[in-house]
């Protein structure tokens, strides 16, 4: 064999014919998965927002503005303060149905316009807005309205407000000090299960609750 043989027969060893992957030092089931990879994420972007394509057109319906307190709510209210009354409790309702107006202006309180930060929710993000929450306070023998935790006016060795919370819930109201991101103690509300996107998206409990 001379020199020219050996040479040719070296070459015909060399690399030439494999894949460009290969030839950058990527073995072909990478190149595999990462192609696989692409193709699912491509996928998933072309659904990213599942759930609003599969919405049905008449969730979003016109629904007739909420402007007062749904019936059950009312309802609730009145029997909160009667029965609240019987253990010597006066109970002061400070808020009941609030617009979406007028749930801006309060969001806009402690952001902005003064004072302290007392709600989280914006117009439509709030219970209020749809006739579904009251917010109380207690009323001393002397008429002043208090917002007082401890304050034990009936002289029974329990905090009235509390006892108004307990008797909140027997009456089927959900009480916002129970939360646990933003405790709004004031606060009771009567959700019948919907959330507040379902609200938002013009679902109503019924009339009768
Ligand atoms: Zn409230």
């Amino acid at each position: 064999m001379n020199k020219n043989n050996q040479a040719n027969a070296v070459a015909g060893t060399r690399p030439g014919t494999r894949s460009a992957a290969a030839r950058r030092g990527m073995p072909g089931w990478a190149a595999l998965a990462a192609l696989a990879g692409f193709v699912i994420a491509a996928a998933v972007a072309q659904n990213a927002h599942p759930l609003q394509r599969s919405v049905p057109l008449d969730w979003f319906k016109e629904v007739p503005p909420v402007t007062g307190l749904h019936p059950a709510v009312a309802a609730g209210r009145d029997k909160l303060v009667a029965q609240a009354a019987k253990i010597g409790i006066k109970v002061a309702i400070t808020d009941e149905f609030r617009s979406s107006q007028e749930q801006d202006a309060l969001y806009r309180q402690g952001r902005g316009d003064g004072g302290a930060i007392v709600t989280k929710a914006k117009g439509g993000e709030s219970y209020h807005n749809y006739g579904l929450a009251i917010d109380f306070a207690l009323r001393t023998p002397a008429g002043k309205v208090i917002w007082d935790m401890e304050y034990d006016g009936n002289r029974n060795g329990r905090a009235d407000w509390l006892e108004v919370v307990a008797i909140a819930k027997k009456l089927g109201f959900a009480w916002g000090g129970d939360w646990t991101s933003f405790k709004d103690y004031p606060h009771l509300q009567m959700d019948f299960g919907y959330s507040i996107r379902d609200l938002q998206n013009g679902w109503r409990p019924p009339a009768q609750g």
